[in-house]
């Protein structure tokens, strides 16, 4: 990637590049969606499924450059980031791509929109003094009627079928039909995904049917369970991410899929020089952040968090706040003013510390929608 490259062009060529390679069965091409997406992931993307750390010219900059406060991160080079990857997914069948799908949509991406629809962000930063905010429109508007048609076309994303296959990859709850091998399968996926780990698919058949139900085990999620019809099966996925249950299934199959969802501590690579000594919270697909209006404006950049301690994060629904959420509740350490005050900018004794700091922790995706304040997703650590 070079520097010039404004982040939702290259993902869009990336995407046109990707259908091509598969329309005419071109290794080369693949070959360089595959050495673009590497450099991509493990090297310039935010936790949040934002790309492109650079104001200047809404692009790409060097390996590891992924500022918080100051990202670009523009929404539609989320959206972008999510076609592109969908076409490998469909090509590849491998769930390294449906993750980078999924940690963009919960996230970065529709953090470009408003809960009540009509504001939108052109830049997602990931750490906020206050002063950014939705705007209902922008003089390049390509954001709204963008996050628009992603909305419209989710449907697309959550199953594939191939030969003697159907293919799970998100678990929204939904209701499909899809054809397998010319057979005509009702799925009925019933969850409150994300916000809990729980899936149930049920399956209406005209007749018993023998496929493979393939389904994705997210890269975040280290322990699971499956059972069909409530016994346990089998659930080691294979390399690709997914476990596939083969069998000849019945007109009114259940499968119950459980995905434990602990609170988890995320760290990055010590190359990212902004995120040194610092960890951010997810939970599931979820990355979280802090907000001024849940925290007394207690000054989030002062905030640490006991990495021993976020496990133990309470998780609470909130059916009532911000559409119907989970928000983490932890206690914290906070470098308190005391001893302070505007004449003193250096000293040479230690700032004082508060030990034991109530805070609450909200979806990234859903800040701004409140009370104006500052936000942060990465924390110190100590
Ligand atoms: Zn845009």
């Amino acid at each position: 990637m070079t520097r010039s490259s404004a982040t939702p062009c290259v993902m869009y060529l990336m995407a046109g590049v990707a259908d091509l390679a598969h329309e005419y069965d071109d290794p080369t091409l693949l070959a360089v969606c595959e050495r673009l997406w590497a450099n991509l992931v493990h090297q310039r993307m935010y936790l949040t499924g934002g790309i492109g750390p650079s104001r200047h010219n809404e692009g790409f900059t060097t390996d590891y450059d992924l500022p918080d406060e100051s990202a670009y991160a523009e929404t539609c080079a989320s959206i972008a980031l999510i076609m592109w990857n969908h076409r490998l997914l469909q090509f590849a069948g491998d769930g390294k791509y449906a993750d980078i799908v999924e940690q963009t949509l919960y996230n970065g991406f529709i953090s470009g929109v408003s809960l009540a629809g009509d504001s939108f962000f052109y830049v997602n930063p990931l750490a906020s003094d206050g002063a950014h905010h939705r705007t209902p429109w922008f003089e390049c508007p390509c954001c709204p009627p963008n996050v628009g048609r992603i909305l419209a076309s989710l449907g697309n994303y959550l199953y594939s079928t191939s030969d003697g296959g159907l293919w799970v990859h998100f678990y929204a709850q939904n209701s499909a039909h899809v054809t397998v091998d010319g057979q005509p399968v009702q799925v009925r996926l019933t969850s409150n995904y994300p916000w809990e780990g729980a899936v149930k698919l049920a399956l209406t058949l005209d007749a018993p049917q023998h496929f493979a139900l393939n389904l994705r085990i997210p890269g975040w999620c280290d322990e699971w369970a499956v059972t069909v019809n409530g016994a346990a099966v089998e659930s080691t996925p294979a390399s690709n991410g997914y476990v596939a249950i083969t069998r000849t299934w019945q007109p009114d199959d259940v499968v119950d899929l459980d995905l434990a969802m602990p609170v988890q501590a995320v760290y990055a690579n010590p190359n990212v020089r902004h995120m040194q000594g610092r960890l951010a919270l997810q939970r599931g697909p979820i990355v979280f952040c802090m907000e001024g209006v849940d925290n007394d404006n207690i000054g989030l950049d002062r905030v640490t968090l006991d990495p021993a301690q976020v496990a133990g994060f309470r998780v609470e629904q909130q059916p009532e706040m911000l559409g119907g959420v989970v928000v983490l509740r932890g206690s914290a350490q906070a470098i308190t003013e005391e001893g302070w005050d505007n004449q003193t900018l250096y000293r040479r004794n230690q700032p004082s510390s508060v030990a034991a700091l109530d805070v609450v922790a909200v979806p990234y995706a859903t800040w701004d929608n409140r009370t104006p304040g500052e936000m942060r997703v990465w924390f110190r650590a100590g």
